[in-house]
């Protein structure tokens, strides 16, 4: 199963990527996080894109199609992925298009996760990460369950995203609406679109994607019910 989730910064693109990943066993494939491992790890690309992920702009389209066609050649994306912040413009949606079906691998849905700004700014303005696993959590809506403590590896060291303060979080909301959120009516127009209400509780909004989903496998002639991982 090959899905995309789009929506803007603060979303729970990440959040309910890893439910998904979860539950149906296919890897999260977050190109921040790629990013990000590039810059932690001081490679020539991560001192190429680290400024303009500071400043809340997008990296290249040719940098990112060519680090996503090479995750997507990984292995353990033979039985589907979750795209998690890919793609972000129309050339990158036209160039998976491209590259997907030379592979393949159609898309089974591409679930808009919808959100008002100004809780967008509440959510990202309340984001943590384990230091240590890197599990996220939020101040107030998703804290681990010991204060201060993780939940998944038990460190009680926390960080934020420098791409997290105000002035940036204000500059990539604008790159969403005018270079991201056109990407909609490409994805409307072939079918695959799907809206969720992502205001709700985070267990409320997976339960949205996960009947979305089982919806669509149960509409394919033939499908077998255990079979989300084949396509
Ligand atoms: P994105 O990957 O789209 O930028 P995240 O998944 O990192 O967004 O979520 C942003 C913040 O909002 C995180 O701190 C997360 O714990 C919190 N969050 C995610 N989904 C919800 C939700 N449905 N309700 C409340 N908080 C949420
Ligand atoms: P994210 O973790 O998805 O919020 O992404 C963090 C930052 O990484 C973005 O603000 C961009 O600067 C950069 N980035 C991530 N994915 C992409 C992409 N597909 N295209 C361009 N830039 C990206």
């Amino acid at each position: 199963m090959n899905i995309i989730l789009l929506g803007p910064p603060g979303a729970g693109k990440g959040t309910q990527a890893r439910l998904l990943q979860e539950h149906y066993h296919i890897p999260q494939i977050s190109t921040g996080d790629l990013l990000r491992g590039e810059i932690a790890a001081n490679t020539a690309l991560g001192q190429q894109v680290k400024a303009l992920i500071g400043q809340g702009q997008l990296v290249p389209d040719s940098v990112m199609i060519s680090m996503l066609r090479a995750r997507l050649a990984q292995p353990d994306c033979a039985r589907g992925f979750i795209l998690d912040g890919f793609p972000r413009t129309v050339t990158q949606a036209e160039a998976l298009d491209q590259m997907l079906a030379e592979m393949k691998r159609p898309l089974k849905a591409v679930i808009e996760l919808k959100v008002q700004e100004d809780e967008l700014i509440r959510r990202i303005s309340g984001r943590l990460h384990c230091a240590t696993c890197g599990a996220g959590y939020h101040e107030m809506y998703n804290p681990p369950a010991v204060a201060g403590v993780c939940d998944n590896c038990g460190s009680k060291e926390f960080t934020r995203r420098d791409d997290d303060k105000p002035e940036t979080v204000k500059a990539r909301l604008k790159v969403y609406n005018e270079k991201t959120a056109p990407i909609l009516p490409h994805y409307q127009a072939n079918g695959l679109l799907r809206t969720v209400d992502a205001m709700l509780p985070i267990e409320e909004v997976n339960a949205q994607i996960e009947a979305i989903l089982e919806g669509l496998e149960n509409a394919v002639p033939g499908a077998k019910k255990q079979g989300l991982g084949g396509a």
